[in-house]
């Protein structure tokens, strides 16, 4: 799975859970949930609405 962002290879854990978050956004009255690396993450919520 990639980044939206910076289109990097989102690592997983052992369990499975990506290490990065999903953000919900709405695209043509459809909720998607796109996955972000957690480097963009840490730029925060500001930086990920600007660029999705
Ligand atoms: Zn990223």
């Amino acid at each position: 799975m990639k980044c939206k962002i910076c289109n990097n290879e989102i690592q997983k854990t052992f369990l499975n859970k990506i290490l990065g978050t999903y953000v919900k956004v709405k695209k043509n009255e459809k909720n998607e949930l796109i996955p972000i690396c957690k480097d963009c993450q840490k730029k925060g919520m500001d930086y990920i609405k600007e660029k999705i």
